[in-house]
């Protein structure tokens, strides 16, 4: 197979389409002259068995019942070898390009499945499961690669298979012809009345599977979440229930299939034995000759074959259609636009951010997560937010990268509209720690580079991890900053996770940062050195903090104190705790559970 093809850069949105299986030969587009091919040479191969059974027809008649041949014996015999090579030579050929053509097609569709996935906005991820979207970009797609590897090429198969026999039958004898394909209506009718029951069978099948995908997704994924709660018999039994809803769908599935074989047999069977018996009647009374009947008793086989098939092909052209569907569902989704604004900004930005009276709904809410939201934060100003989990901190700062657009008021970076700078523009210039970093099954070096796209040398990496204060951690790893993060590497502790993402955020350098501020979880020793890599990371960049305790937001030029959306305080930390209200509470609280945790401390040594 060829590594590029043209047709590689094919939108597959074009190929959206209501009717499935226009849809389907959209999607062939710059395979079809292979297809075609594929198609041609097996009606090549088809004409050459069908010519084996006019000259084994000749041949009997010529040479057994009358000798009136006038061709020789060798002749014959050559012609009969030159047939089954022509027919084995093509029928090879054409599962060759039916076989690239599929694969071809479900090459370019897995790519443009994951490209596409990449681009589509945080909305579609937050309705959507991993385990869902994993089912449709590998089973489904391996579905639709079994529509072109085998049934459209087996519908053009039948279609020629039918064409070229049924010709080579009219051409023996018309009434035997007719005779021949009596039952052919309804084997169509039973096979389209299978089709809907297997098309809704599979469909169910496909959805159950699905949810087993997300089931053990999850599950791994939250593996630490299961034992800590000690839930793994839960998780057990919901997983059993799962696969026992999948093995019921399944059967279903295979009952309809095992439903339909017998009876698609059956009246093949009954057509055949009505033609060989006609055939022979007629050859007895004379009306055809033994060598027509022969040639006949040969040919039927191959007007039956394609019969039996079709029967086949179009209940398993369903699942094909469906897996189709399925697909299309994910591609017809609206990318989010990376480029798109009307303002190009040429420099960095300043850092000037402004809220005014901004809003936001999330899409499928009613009720609004933030509202009349004002303030402002001045170049390399610390803004923190704190407010109970709920109060929409994690909603404001998405609103930066324009991870979802504020639906009332303004936000305004360096006097211009956010929504006017394109995102890609924005996502550049805005870093994000997150409170549990993620990290990939990488090198540490590849995980600090990350953010980047140009090339990055060794020193400006250690000098990112230097600051980030992980530098001699790294060094004390077996590979230093080749060591793998992840299964088959190291296990990073919690606050060496967040110093290889500081890191990275560090040597993307952005002017605007987003910090999830988790240095509760780590202890004292490593936090002093995540807040210094911390200070390093915040110099000189206006840098918004959800803060989780106040002890570390007091020096914070603007606190916003949350609540159900709103901003219920807001000031610098002196001013907040001389007043009363949740700001006081909460430090309050803070303060009290600290004293008493040091007294305990104390109290132990
Ligand atoms: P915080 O960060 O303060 O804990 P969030 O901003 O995460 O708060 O959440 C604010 C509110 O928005 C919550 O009621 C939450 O349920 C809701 N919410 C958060 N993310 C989504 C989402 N993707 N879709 C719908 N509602 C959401």
């Amino acid at each position: 197979m060829t590594t590029s093809s043209p047709a590689m850069g094919y939108d597959l949105q074009r190929a959206i389409s209501p009717n499935r299986l226009v849809g389907l030969w959209r999607m062939m587009t710059g395979y079809r002259i292979k297809y075609i091919t594929a198609t041609i040479s097996l009606g090549i191969a088809a004409v050459a068995k069908t010519l084996t059974y006019m000259l084994l027809r000749y041949f009997v008649d010529n040479y057994f019942v009358s000798q009136t041949a006038s061709i020789s014996l060798t002749l014959i015999a050559i012609g009969f070898v030159l047939l089954a090579l022509t027919e084995s030579g093509f029928t090879f050929l054409s599962g060759t390009l039916a076989a690239q053509t599929a694969e071809g097609i479900a090459r370019r569709l897995r790519n443009y499945i994951f490209d596409h996935i990449q681009k589509l906005p945080f909305t579609y991820h937050d309705e959507n499961q991993t385990g869902e979207l994993i089912q449709r970009s590998t089973s489904d797609v391996d579905a639709v690669r079994r529509f072109y590897a085998d049934q459209a090429i087996g519908i053009g198969r039948i279609i020629l298979l039918f064409a070229i026999n049924f010709a080579a039958l009219l051409n023996l004898n018309v009434r035997l012809a007719f005779i021949s394909i009596v039952i052919l209506p309804l084997i169509v009718a039973v096979s389209l009345f299978f089709f809907r029951r297997v098309s809704k069978a599979y469909e169910s099948y496909q959805e159950q599977e699905a949810t087993l995908s997300t089931t053990l997704q999850e599950n791994l994924t939250g593996v630490r979440v299961v034992k800590a709660f000690a839930r793994q018999q839960y998780e057990i039994n919901k997983f059993e229930q799962n696969n026992w809803e999948k093995y019921l769908r399944g059967k279903r599935l295979l009952k309809m299939h095992s439903l339909f074989w017998p009876i698609s047999d059956t009246l093949c069977g009954l057509q055949m034995l009505i033609g060989y018996l006609t055939g022979a009647l007629m050859a007895i009374n004379g009306e055809i000759t033994v060598g027509t009947y022969l040639a006949y008793a040969g040919l039927i086989v191959w007007i039956i074959f394609p019969m039996r098939n079709l029967g086949r092909i179009i209940v398993q052209l369903s699942t094909g259609m469906v897996s189709y569907s399925r697909v299309m569902e994910i591609i017809k989704q609206t990318r989010e636009p990376l480029d798109e604004g009307s303002y190009t900004p040429q420099t960095e930005p300043q850092g000037h951010i402004r809220f005014e009276n901004v809003g936001f709904t999330y899409a499928d809410a009613e009720t609004p997560v933030l509202q009349d939201i004002t303030f402002e934060a001045r170049p390399g100003q610390v803004i923190a937010l704190l407010g109970s989990t709920g109060s929409g901190k994690t909603t404001l700062v998405n609103l930066l990268p324009r991870f979802y657009e504020y639906t009332a008021g303004h936000i305004f970076l360096d006097g211009i509209e956010l929504n006017r700078y394109p995102r890609r523009y924005l996502r550049q210039q805005i870093g994000i720690v997150e409170q549990e970093p993620f990290l990939f099954s990488r090198s540490i070096r590849e995980n600090i580079a990350y953010g980047v796209t140009h090339a990055v040398t060794d020193a400006e990496i250690e000098q990112a991890a230097r600051a980030a204060a992980i530098h001699e951690g790294i060094l004390s790893f077996p590979d230093g900053y080749h060591t793998l993060v992840g299964e088959k590497g190291v296990t990073l502790s919690g606050g060496q996770k967040q110093r290889v993402a500081i890191a990275r955020t560090l040597l993307k350098n952005p002017r605007i940062l987003i910090l999830d501020d988790s240095t509760s979880a780590v202890d004292t020793e490593t936090e002093a050195e995540i807040r210094q890599a911390l200070q390093n990371l915040m110099n000189n960049r206006t840098t918004f903090i959800i803060a989780h305790r106040i002890q570390s937001i007091m020096n914070a030029d603007l606190i916003l104190v949350l609540d159900h959306g709103r901003i219920v305080q807001s000031g610098q930390h002196a001013d907040l705790v001389s007043r009363p209200g949740i700001y006081r509470d909460i430090y309050e609280i803070q303060t009290r559970i600290e004293v008493e945790l040091e007294k305990e401390i104390s109290s132990v040594n």
